[in-house]
């Protein structure tokens, strides 16, 4: 212990380039921890106190990094609010965390202002970066005349997120701050990536960051990467063909995406893909929604046996799986994380047989993981059995402790009195050439109760209608029981998906409950 963790190794190496920004800008990590320290005297300066809370809606670049880093050692909580969400998300999530900072970009500048009525922020606490904003003053006046001294007092904060919101209005997510202080606890953050990944701390390693560090999992892996001396590379937006000339030019050794990303990599043409030298990747670890078999073995034929997959939520805890679990086990989501011990259980709270599936509740070996919904303690209670919590998800176990996946409880097609998951249907009706996307839920039906649709997105060029509906429900034949099959096709433009590639499916399965509960 003693020469890892972000400010150690600012200290000892100050200039190591610990931030390549999209653009290609370099940050040396000895500007970003003197960045951070004037951060933190000014925001102390302006009254702020352990346990207090900074919102942020800004994209993945140097602000974000140096607000992490003020937080993270001023006992601050930070709420980064997903640029994507709508003027009114956006209020409710800062008036929900109590926020007594508010920081933006100008480039959401739209979404900001629609959002600043509603917000009890006062003006002389909400900062603008990349220029002006009404009501905003600039990010810049928030360091300037402050000190770069190391802050007295330092001590680890951490970050409330707000759930994805996929099932319902996004939950805040409030842990206790951690015990140990900012160095320690950063020392110890170097685990996360070696001891589930194997992804040891310095050795050269590269951070490409493909999603927004909004994301619970994506500020996770960049806080990891910078507390165990890697260098991030960023990037502010998707794009495929980008993706891959990062990763040729900085020698990226390890990346977080998420399974519409793999989607679209595949999707590029096989020149542009083959024209690109990815052998340096040897993490490419993918989470957050379920990825189908065919998309992960495709991958796992082109990058080769370095696609790495963890399930878990922004509560914590979760599984591993290594490209090899995956192979000997298509379709795993892997072992329980070394900290998290796994239950799957009925609905009366019994432990389930071996492969039935149930409820999947987890129970974490350290109290740095417990948790709380924000002002919601019937929620807190709610989900909790035992010592166990659940997020709603529903899966099983094998013989050998490996976990896998059926749907969430939320999204899960009583029909006739059988459970139906959706997510299985899904991915089969993806297989078809025709299709470029779905989503496949419950509508009202007198007779069953609910009747199982599918919404489609086609691949450009294929022709929605009969033909293609029919041609989708025969490929299923000999793949899924007759009863799984959707009663209805209908087509759409676009399925709707957040940035992280989550499927929101309720906004479309809403117009058919409509007037219905
Ligand atoms: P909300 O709770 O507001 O509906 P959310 O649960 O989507 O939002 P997150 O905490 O970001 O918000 O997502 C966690 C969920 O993502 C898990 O509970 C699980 O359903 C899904 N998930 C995560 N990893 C995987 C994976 N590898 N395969 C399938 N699903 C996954």
């Amino acid at each position: 212990m003693g020469n890892l963790g972000f400010w150690t190794l600012a200290q000892n190496e100050p200039d190591w380039v610990a931030l390549v920004e999209a653009d290609g800008k370099e940050h040396r990590a000895g500007e970003l921890r003197a960045a951070a320290d004037r951060l933190v005297h000014g925001l102390r300066a302006r009254g702020l106190v352990p346990g207090d809370v900074i919102a942020t809606v800004l994209p993945n670049g140097r602000a974000w990094v140096e607000v992490f880093l003020a937080v993270s050692q001023a006992g601050w909580y930070l709420t980064p609010i997903n640029a994507h969400l709508a003027a009114p998300e956006i209020a409710h999530i800062v008036r929900d965390c109590e926020a007594r900072a508010f920081v933006v970009h100008a480039r959401h500048r739209g979404s900001v202002m629609g959002a600043a009525a509603d917000i009890p922020v006062p003006e002389q606490m909400r900062f603008a970066v990349g220029g002006g904003i009404p009501g905003f003053r600039p990010y810049a006046e928030l360091g300037e005349g402050q000190p770069d001294s190391q802050p007295r007092d330092r001590r680890s904060g951490t970050t409330m997120h707000y759930t994805s919101g996929t099932t319902g209005r996004p939950k805040g997510v409030r842990r206790q701050l951690p015990a140990y202080d900012p160095d320690t606890y950063g020392e110890l953050q170097t685990m996360l990536l070696n001891g589930l990944f194997g992804i040891p701390p310095r050795e050269g390693n590269v951070h490409l960051v493909a999603a927004p560090l909004n994301h619970t999992a994506v500020a996770q892996f960049g806080g990891a990467a910078l507390h165990s001396g890697h260098t991030l590379v960023l990037m502010d937006a998707w794009d495929p063909e980008e993706a891959l000339g990062k990763i040729e030019r900085y020698r990226c050794t390890y990346t977080h995406m998420v399974p519409t990303m793999f989607r679209r990599l595949l999707g590029l043409p096989e020149d542009v893909r083959k024209a690109h030298d990815i052998s340096s990747m040897r993490w490419a670890i993918h989470g957050a929604a379920p990825c189908p078999t065919d998309v992960k073995q495709a991958m796992l034929d082109w990058w080769g046996p370095v696609v790495y997959e963890y399930y878990g939520s922004t509560e914590g805890g979760g599984a591993v799986a290594t490209p090899e679990d995956w192979l000997a086990r298509p379709g795993t989501v892997g072992k329980p994380w070394p900290v998290t011990e796994l239950r799957i259980l009925d609905d009366a709270g019994e432990q389930v047989p071996t492969g039935a599936p149930g409820t999947v509740y987890m129970r974490m070996a350290t109290a740095d993981f417990d948790f709380e919904y924000k002002d919601d303690a019937e929620k807190t209670r709610a989900g909790r059995r035992d010592g166990f919590f659940t997020v709603g998800d529903i899966g099983y176990l094998d013989a050998d402790g490996y976990l896998y996946l059926c749907d969430r409880k939320a999204d899960v097609i009583i029909s006739g009195g059988v459970n139906i998951y959706p997510a299985e249907i899904e991915s089969e009706i993806l297989r078809h050439p025709g299709v470029s996307d779905v989503a496949v839920f419950g509508v009202p039906d007198d007779d069953w109760g609910e009747q199982i649709k599918a919404v489609v997105e086609p691949v450009p060029g294929a022709e929605a209608g009969e033909e293609l509906a029919e041609g989708i429900l025969a490929s299923l034949d000999g793949r899924l029981a007759k009863l799984k099959w959707p009663k209805a096709i209908d087509f759409i433009d676009v399925i709707p998906r957040d940035p992280y590639g989550k499927l929101i499916k309720r906004e479309l399965r809403d117009r058919y409950w409509a007037g219905r509960d």
